[in-house]
């Protein structure tokens, strides 16, 4: 390998390229007060005391503070009963200051997610997870698209990797960032593949993998010999090792001498998942204005 090879940072910059993406926001949100028109308004609802769900609405409100959105900020306690999740819903949909709802996931086991997700008005679904948006994702006519998965995409394109006619392999399968990342890569134009936990041979899924986006939730498992030279590795996985430090789910120093590009953890899916968050709140206020 030569010199210049080994000194090419590798790394795709998730933390810099959020903070592009919330500055223009911010620049946006001025112009429409300039304007006279209202802020954003971002509306997060936290229900039992979850220590990581803590760690990611504090960090949701903090960001919405910074761009000069409306933020509003709902802690309920671990026995609040659906129907009373469902009230506070039906209220925030009827709310004209309230562009945005997220509803923090994982909730108590007494709520249903499924009916608290379908209550949120698919307008104000910033978190993209209403089967109307989904549907609309599916369909290749997106409107609120799911933050995580948005967020992978707007890196890709980012460090201009474009995925038309590239073989993508999906680790994970579940609702909020598997599935939808394999639909935003469909649209994208790749050929995709969506492994899970019953996949038989992930390795050699693997192997010709120009497009690697790994969302299981277990530290370190993609392995660095799993992974074709060359390919461009979006890590989703926020775990702790023992140590209590933040890990991805792939082996990220075992990884890097053989790919092109990998996202770190931290600093590289999860600010962006926040930045888009943002965005679509100020997409669905310009929406439901423009209705
Ligand atoms: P999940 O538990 O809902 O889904 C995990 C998926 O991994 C499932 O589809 C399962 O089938 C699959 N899986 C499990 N074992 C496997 C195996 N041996 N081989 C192949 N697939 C296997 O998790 P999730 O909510 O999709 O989250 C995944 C990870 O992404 C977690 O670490 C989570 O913390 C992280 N996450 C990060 C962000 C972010 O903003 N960066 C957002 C959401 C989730």
């Amino acid at each position: 390998m030569s010199e210049t090879q080994n000194t090419v940072d590798k790394r795709i910059d998730g933390k810099a390229v959020a903070a592009g993406l919330r500055k223009e926001i911010a620049e946006k949100v001025k112009v429409r007060r300039d304007k006279g028109l209202p802020a954003p308004g971002l509306a997060v609802v936290l229900v039992g005391e979850d220590p990581a769900s803590r760690v990611y609405v504090g960090s949701k409100v903090k960001a919405c503070e910074e761009v000069g959105f409306l933020s509003r900020n709902y802690h309920l306690s671990v026995d609040t009963s659906e129907a009373e999740l469902l009230s506070l819903i039906d209220e925030l949909n009827a709310d004209d200051a309230i562009h945005g709802i997220l509803v923090q996931l994982p909730l108590p086991e007494q709520i249903d997610v499924q009916s608290v997700i379908e209550r949120i008005n698919p307008h104000k679904d910033v978190d993209g997870f209403h089967p109307y948006n989904l549907g609309r994702l599916a369909g290749k006519a997106p409107t609120l698209r799911p933050c995580t998965p948005y967020g992978c995409m707007r890196l890709l394109s980012a460090y201009g990797i474009d995925p038309m006619g590239k073989k993508a392999v999906v680790i994970g399968a579940s609702n909020i960032v598997g599935r939808p990342v394999a639909l935003e890569l469909l649209m994208a134009r790749a050929t995709v593949t969506v492994c899970h936990s019953k996949t038989q041979d992930l390795p050699a899924e693997l192997a010709d993998a120009d497009i690697v986006i790994a969302a299981v939730g277990i530290p370190k498992f993609v392995k660095g010999e799993w992974l074709k030279p060359g390919a461009v590795v979006i890590d989703v996985g926020i775990n702790r090792n023992e140590a209590g430090k933040l890990v991805g789910d792939v082996d990220f120093d075992a990884a890097y001498d053989r790919v092109s590009a990998i996202t770190p953890v931290p600093g590289g899916v999860g600010p962006m998942t926040i930045a888009c968050l943002l965005q679509n709140t100020l997409e669905a206020c310009e929406a439901i204005e423009n209705a």
